[in-house]
């Protein structure tokens, strides 16, 4: 095998550009930006995912806070390019006829994103992460299945297959599949296939990792020829989409350091599960680092007031508010999730009240629900409720997509993270703001406690205490927050060298050490060094 085998990388969603919205947050940017390294680095990967027509609902907020969804059907056909590749995906039955699309506009390995051919059949493509449990399980079926046999129309066998997230893992059934037509049994096909696998893990959220009932994947067709009692051998009852993951896998990784011991903890009583070692993730310098940052290694303060000059220009566009560029810049995005508390800065309106209300503090907030999150949703709505109070100091923008993104991790001043540790695995959004020189304020949580100088490169909230219980831990981290703005956040913005020396060490932190150009590197010396041989010599 060749040191550098050729990896087929699986996920369920891109987000390469903003013009091409399949993707819907986090794990969808990162698969982006590993395509995008890969290409730029020349390293031997091509990618599966699906072609997903109705993008990610555009979500704005009602008049009472509420949010709206709109389902914004794009052309995206200009953006992809034929392969002629054909294959079928066998679901409930029935054998549909599919098609591969390339996409490689974007410097990117080569993306082969995957639909059914008739429109009839399209319902499984139509909606990123909607529908029921059936939707949900016809997507995984497209993604997985469907992904390896568009690998086998298109001519390419890879030596790896990479299972990015649990959306991917039926893939691991058909190729178990391919072996039994080979006539070998299911446990001997598992074991044939196992050195060719490896998996990663996203998150210690519970509802992250997925589970289906066995009669659906049976009805479904998931199982491609697996007895039930076989399914369950994998995946548990419920069938645990991460669970058959570190069962198929002859490897696993967590994405940071912190998250791969949180992981190993979780599934610790999952037998024979992949080993899980930790790659922190990383973003792509090309797509999140403001050039002119790059290259203003003197005046770092000049070229990020331009950068907060053109955010708030587009904020005054988007809300009609003109927030000023002398006063301390706070952001936070984020998807709508308990854990991540969006609303936590603001909970305490005597402590906070004074800074807006004199007009040295700015606030802003974005970040979306999933449609059918009903908490996520009550979180936003609270948000906009909260940011109404103080019209003038603190803003919520609409629509967080990759383009907002880009505009808040460079022009924010200060850039806020507060999740209760130890749930946020590792986030990014606070790498694509280190590498444009704004300041982290986060939690010791993810990918931080391995970039944190405190006071230095930005600042830790609290010491990396766990606290089980969320009331407590809610209390200690916003004392924490607040006493940290006052004494130190806001007085460092008041001394412009200060700021100026920190800015330039948090880029030089995150310039190669939080940049996806690392993370590609790692996940080839590790992650997908060459499984077959070593399995081979151990085993
Ligand atoms: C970077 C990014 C994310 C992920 O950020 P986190 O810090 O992991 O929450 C999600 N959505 C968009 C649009 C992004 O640009």
């Amino acid at each position: 095998m060749s040191e550098n085998p050729t990896v087929a990388y699986f996920c369920m969603e891109y987000g390469l550009h903003p013009e091409f919205p399949i993707y819907a947050g986090g794990l969808g940017i990162l698969a982006g930006d590993h395509v995008k390294s890969a290409g730029e680095l020349g390293l031997p990967l091509v990618a599966i995912g699906l072609l997903w027509r109705g993008g990610y609902s555009h979500q704005r907020i009602g008049e009472d806070g509420v949010p709206l969804d709109r389902d914004d059907a794009r052309d995206l056909s200009g953006l992809v390019e034929p392969t002629g590749a054909r294959f079928t995906v066998p679901i409930e039955g029935r054998e549909i006829p599919c098609v591969a699309w390339k996409v490689s506009r974007y410097g990117n390995a080569p993306l082969y994103l995957l639909e059914p051919e008739a429109e009839a059949d399209r319902w499984i493509s139509r909606r990123l992460y909607c529908g029921g449990p059936k939707d949900r399980v016809a997507q995984e079926i497209l993604l997985g299945v469907g992904g390896v046999r568009a690998l086998r129309a298109l001519g390419i066998r890879p030596s790896v297959y990479h299972f990015n997230e649990g959306h991917a893992v039926f893939a691991g059934l058909e190729l178990i599949a391919e072996e039994a037509a080979a006539g070998r049994t299911f446990s001997d096909g598992w074991a044939a296939v196992r050195p060719q696998i490896v998996f990663t893990t996203h998150t210690p959220v519970e509802a992250g990792n997925e589970s289906h009932s066995l009669d659906l994947l049976m009805e479904m067709g998931a199982n491609r020829g697996a007895r039930r009692e076989e399914l369950e051998r994998l995946g548990g009852n419920p069938f645990n989409m991460t669970v058959a993951g570190l069962r198929l896998a002859c490897r696993a990784n967590a994405v940071s350091a912190l998250h791969a011991k949180t992981a190993k903890a979780m599934w610790r009583d999952v037998s024979g599960a992949a080993p899980i070692e930790p790659i922190t993730n990383g973003v792509h310098p090309g797509t999140w680092q403001d050039a002119r940052i790059r290259e203003a290694r003197g005046d770092l303060w000049g070229a990020h007031q331009a950068q907060k000059g053109e955010l708030l220009a587009e904020v005054e566009r988007r809300t009609g508010v003109a927030l000023r560029t002398d006063r301390l810049l706070v952001g936070f995005a984020r998807r709508a999730a308990a854990y991540k508390r969006s609303d936590l800065i603001l909970r305490k309106a005597e402590r906070i009240a004074p800074h807006l209300e004199r007009g040295e503090l700015q606030i802003l907030f974005s970040g979306k629900a999933h449609p059918q999150d009903e908490a996520g949703r009550q979180i936003l709505t609270n948000l906009v409720r909260m940011a109404r109070r103080y019209p003038q100091s603190v803003l919520f923008l609409e629509d967080y997509d990759m383009r907002l993104g880009q505009l808040l991790t460079r022009g924010c001043d200060v850039w806020l993270n507060n999740p209760r540790r130890p749930l946020e695995a590792s986030g990014t959004s606070g790498m694509k703001a280190a590498m444009n020189g704004v300041l982290n304020l986060s939690v010791l949580d993810g990918w931080w406690p391995e970039g944190c100088e405190h006071g230095v490169n930005g600042w830790q909230i609290g010491d990396g205490s766990e606290e089980p219980d969320p009331h407590r831990s809610d209390e200690r981290d916003l004392e924490a927050l607040y006493r940290l703005l006052e004494t130190e956040v806001l007085p460092a913005y008041q001394d412009r060298a200060r700021w100026n020396a920190m800015m330039a060490a948090s880029i030089q932190m995150s310039e190669w050490r939080f940049s996806s150009h690392r993370m590609l590197r790692e996940y080839f010396a590790s992650l997908y060094r060459a499984p077959a041989v070593e399995q081979r010599a151990t085993g």
